[in-house]
């Protein structure tokens, strides 16, 4: 009898060829060993988890450094896209980039128009973080988009139900948990920090892995500090000691 397989999808954000103290950041020759890694456990005939790649926000490195390294090992990715910012934000990819990403055979998704918490949004503001963002990506690439990952991994009711009304089929948390079913209409992501080591990282697909059970139990403390504390007071202790850079607007709403 075959044993159902458990996938852990995993949330990078940014590469860099050089080392950097932010946690964001993954460094080009480590993302590189990662990938074989889980290039190897894709193949694997063996129980355990099985890794997926998610990427957020649309950094330019996703398409510059990331997307070789992908398809020298025909690994397939998403790309949660922030759509305002594609062609307008410096460091972050143009439309004929994103449209080449695509046409490379990776799979594209929504992050919102401006990356404001959705939480923190009005209607007006849903309808164009959600609506509006995928109408804007389906016209510019010539497919249907049906998955997002929320800003900053915020939610509630309301906001799930807003994004299964804006016609996604799928939402992308930063809860990290292992999923069962790869078509269930949220799926759990395990951010990659730039300080993981590979040995680290491959301890979280070991079957009954302690680590990713700690970092289950890490993120339900997490949660509860936001709730607690508030998102604004939450994201100046999130910058403190995740070494947020003073240039780099999008770390506070990363906060995980
Ligand atoms: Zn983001």
């Amino acid at each position: 009898m075959t044993q159902p397989i458990n996938r852990l999808y995993l949330l990078y954000h940014e590469l860099r060829t050089t080392p950097s103290d932010y946690s964001y950041v993954v460094e080009t020759a480590a993302f590189e060993k990662q990938m074989d890694l889980f290039h190897q456990l894709q193949k694997a005939d063996a129980p355990g988890l099985r890794p997926e790649i998610t990427f957020d926000d649309g950094h330019i490195s996703n398409f510059e450094l990331a997307l070789p390294i992908l398809q020298s090992r025909a690994i397939k990715a998403w790309f949660f896209i922030t759509v305002g910012w594609t062609g307008q934000k410096p460091g972050y990819m143009d439309w004929s980039e994103l449209r080449s990403l695509h046409q490379a055979g990776q799979q594209i998704g929504a992050h919102g128009w401006t990356h404001t918490l959705l939480t923190h949004c009005n209607d007006a503001g849903l309808h164009r973080e959600l609506v509006e963002a995928r109408l804007t990506l389906e016209e510019k690439l010539g497919t249907s988009i049906t998955t997002m990952s929320l800003p900053g991994g915020r939610s509630n009711q309301r906001i799930l139900a807003a994004c299964r009304k804006a016609g996604y089929e799928q939402v992308f948390t930063s809860v990290p948990k292992p999923e069962p079913d790869p078509a269930a209409s949220t799926i759990g992501r395990l951010n990659i920090r730039g300080d993981m080591t590979l040995e680290g990282i491959a301890d979280l697909f070991q079957p009954g892995s302690k680590a990713l059970s700690g970092m289950e139990r890490q993120h339900r403390i997490k949660a509860a500090a936001k709730t607690m504390l508030g998102d604004r007071i939450y994201a100046k202790l999130w910058a403190l000691l995740n070494r947020q850079e003073p240039d780099n607007d999008a770390g506070e709403s990363y906060g995980q």
